[in-house]
């Protein structure tokens, strides 16, 4: 499973993010990063603003860890101890970043505020270290080599983290992988497969792999395959990553949507402009979401003339003329209504295939079916008609968002169980 000989560890340091008041996503958006370049990370930790413990897990860091980031505690006040924990472990002393100083001294003299002499301490550094300057706040990030280990330290706030590692952090990343080694990775998107049915299909893979390393990863928008090859040039990566891609989506081919920049719904609005067909909404529980998704692909005119938003019953009866009856006998959120405004939507906009969604988003229930119950139908004018129930889990508008994202699978499944026969 290794990438790279180089194993990382990510720290959070940050009481707050103990208390359960932010979510660690400093440490969610380093591991993808570090993932990116071929680094295993190892572990995470999140540590509170407490001397002892931060010491303690910088020490436990260091005997693991090739390469240790730290985010947090970097600022001002009391409770930022990352500086004298690290200080305390390693001995090393801290000198003052003079242009660190000069920042902060000209940021108080500009605002007419009086500075405090707690400031200072974000402009104090490692001697030895590797200054990265923050453009977007106070306290520099640092790159200190000690103990075998490579430190980086970084500050808590997302985007100063952010601009400090693809600044300064990345290129020093890369020089540790290798210079000579080039990384690639490309993301291989599916639809229609849970994430424990597609780690099965490929079990094997993913215990044999090697080079490219085989990540299954589960998005909000589906599953996703990361894979990661290490090679002496881009060619050479490329030659790899093709190999194995072409063996998981020839096994996986019915739940393939594309890789990298590809969307389920940029693909399906290829796929549809490809066989020149239409497709027209009409929404109830999705409230236009579902033809804003397809809007969202440009070009998407030619394969989508518009949609209909039917949310109240007298809509569905005015604007796609569904039944009385059908809404009096069985309800709005019922199979029947679902087809017919699949069927209604086809004729009146003039497209080759009509999708409806009605169901309950919540929080209430609807006609006394559960929150979560959708219907999702398909009505083609080469006589294909499907009704899909299903049933969600989340709040109102994760329901309406996954609704959406089922039925462009749905479409994407029919379209290529289709257009085979065209
Ligand atoms: P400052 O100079 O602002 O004090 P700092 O380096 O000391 O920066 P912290 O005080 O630990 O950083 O965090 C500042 C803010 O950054 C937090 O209130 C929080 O909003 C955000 N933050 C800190 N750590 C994380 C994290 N691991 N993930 C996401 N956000 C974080
Ligand atoms: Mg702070």
């Amino acid at each position: 499973m290794n990438t790279s000989s180089i194993n990382a560890e990510i720290i959070a340091v940050g009481t707050e993010l103990l208390l359960g008041q932010i979510a660690n996503t400093n440490a969610q958006w380093l591991s993808d990063q570090l993932a990116q370049n071929g680094i295993n990370v190892l572990y995470h930790s999140v540590i509170g603003d407490n001397l002892n413990r931060v010491q303690e897990t910088f020490s436990h860091a260091q005997s693991r860890s090739d390469l240790v980031i730290v985010t947090g505690g970097l600022g001002p006040t009391e409770d930022d101890m990352t500086r004298e924990a690290f200080s305390a472990l390693s001995g090393l002393s801290m000198i003052n970043h003079e242009l660190s100083l000069k920042k902060i001294v000209d940021y108080y003299e500009r605002h007419q505020l009086e500075m405090t002499p707690n400031n200072e301490k974000q402009a104090r550094v490692f001697e030895g270290a590797i200054v990265l300057e923050n453009m977007a706040g106070m306290a520099p990030g640092m790159i200190v080599e000690h103990a075998d280990c490579t430190w980086i330290f970084l500050p808590g706030i997302p985007r100063e983290m952010k601009q400090l590692f693809g600044e300064g952090v990345l290129s020093h990343i890369k020089k540790l992988v290798g210079t000579d080694m080039v990384i690639k990775s490309t993301v291989l998107k599916f639809a229609g497969i849970g994430e424990s049915q597609l780690e099965h299909e490929l079990k094997d893979l993913i215990a044999n792999q090697h080079n490219p390393t085989i990540a299954p990863l589960s998005q909000s928008e589906g599953n996703v395959i990361r894979l990661t090859a290490k090679e002496r040039s881009d060619e050479h990566a490329d030659v790899l990553l093709e190999a194995t891609k072409s063996v998981i989506v020839k096994r996986l081919h019915n739940y393939y949507v594309g890789s990298d920049e590809d969307t389920l719904e940029s693909v399906v609005v290829s796929q549809l402009k490809a066989l020149h067909w239409t497709v027209g909404a009409a929404e109830s529980l999705t409230g236009g979401l579902f033809t804003a998704k397809l809007i969202s692909v440009p070009g998407a005119s030619d394969v989508c003339p518009g949609g209909l938003i039917t949310y109240h019953n007298d809509a569905k009866q005015q604007l796609l003329g569904v039944s009385k009856d059908i809404l009096d006998n069985y309800g709005a959120v019922s199979e029947q209504c679902a087809l017919e405004m699949a069927r209604q939507v086809k004729t009146t906009l003039q497209t080759k295939v009509g999708i409806s969604f009605t169901g309950v988003a919540g929080p209430d229930q609807v006609e006394e079916q559960p929150v979560g119950s959708v219907y999702i139908a398909l009505s083609a004018d080469n006589g294909f008609e499907k009704v899909h129930h299903i049933e969600l889990e989340g709040n109102r508008n994760t329901i309406r968002q996954k609704a959406v994202m089922k039925g462009l699978t749905l479409l994407f499944n029919f379209i290529n169980s289709q257009s085979t026969k065209v």
